[in-house]
């Protein structure tokens, strides 16, 4: 039976999505057709145990490839990264530091021609080839969640940059009174923006629930702290976003994320910061909207980077 499915599939790709929380692999056909999608959680693991999330990630890998001839792979990884060495040191995975990520794919997926990608740039890429910016020429992907990523598609090619992590766009400089962000540094958009920063804001200021996905609900029944909240991390958003259309001349914004599935509550303020604060025509233009591929749009970008950079 197997052999039939590998005769009558299309043509398709190992796509591999690796985040703090999940791990995910896909087959994907070369028309983005989702043949395979599994996931699991990312195992907790102390600096040091990398192999407890290596593991986990070959078993997931063999899984999803188990009967199927993939003709090459590409992984999508929460950065910072190093492409040229194929290594990645996930902010929020302690136990990979300058982890041997391409390597290990290669290894579990025998042998195939791997390549490494920031997994907003990812995202980016996907919602560009099927997502909600198919008609841009000039394409920035956020991913507003646990932290803010960023993503570059100019021309319909995405921008890596020579070590592979273009786009870090939540650490942007918004706002000198904000606090210390993770990266080190102070007053970077994602120390408003992100899920967990929005939560501690609200919290101070006397909102009582347990986190974004509660502060949006709340948003939307009017209680004013949320709606405060989302205004703030609009704000520092489309300060990352006014810049970025100023450089990269953007035509589409496409917001996704988990905190940003909230839609409206945080759409909303954001497109009218954008468009109280522009005046250049050009940056006038730049428009908003919401993500269309959901949990798979780095999975998806992932397949359709190894369809492109295939050697197979
Ligand atoms: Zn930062």
């Amino acid at each position: 039976v197997r052999i039939t499915i590998m005769t009558t599939a299309e043509p398709h790709v190992l796509a591999v999505d690796v985040g703090g929380t999940k791990l995910a692999a896909a087959l994907v056909g070369e028309s983005g057709r989702v043949l395979v999608h599994r996931e699991v959680h990312t195992p907790a693991a102390p600096a040091g145990a990398a192999g407890v999330v290596a593991h986990a990630l070959i078993d997931l890998i063999k899984q999803t490839i188990d009967g199927y001839r993939p003709i090459a792979a590409a992984v999508a990884s929460a950065g910072p990264l190093d492409s040229a060495a194929g290594t990645a040191s996930p902010v929020n995975i302690p136990a990979w530091r300058d982890f041997p990520l391409v390597d290990c794919v290669m290894e579990a997926s025998g042998g195939l021609s791997t390549a490494l990608i920031g997994d907003a740039i990812a995202a980016a890429v996907g919602e560009q080839w099927l997502g909600a910016g198919t008609d841009s020429a000039a394409l920035l992907g956020l991913v507003v969640s646990t932290g803010i990523g960023g993503g570059l598609v100019l021309g319909g090619v995405p921008f890596l940059g020579p070590t592979g992590n273009a786009g870090h766009i939540g650490h942007i400089y918004a706002d000198a009174y904000m606090e210390e962000c993770p990266c080190g540094a102070r007053g970077c958009v994602e120390t408003a923006a992100s899920g967990p920063s929005m939560v501690r804001y609200a919290h101070r200021a006397g909102w009582i629930g347990p986190d974004a996905r509660a502060l949006a609900e709340s948003a939307r029944a009017g209680n004013p702290v949320a709606c405060g909240a989302f205004s703030r991390a609009a704000d520092a958003l489309a300060t990352a976003v006014l810049g970025a259309a100023a450089l990269c001349d953007l035509d589409v914004v496409v917001v996704g994320g988990g905190v940003a599935a909230a839609g409206e509550v945080l759409i909303r303020p954001l497109r009218e910061r954008i468009a109280h604060r522009a005046r250049m025509e050009f940056v006038r233009r730049v428009e908003v909207r919401q993500a269309l591929l959901g949990r798979q749009a780095g999975l998806i970008g992932a397949a359709r980077y190894a369809l492109r950079h295939q050697t197979g």
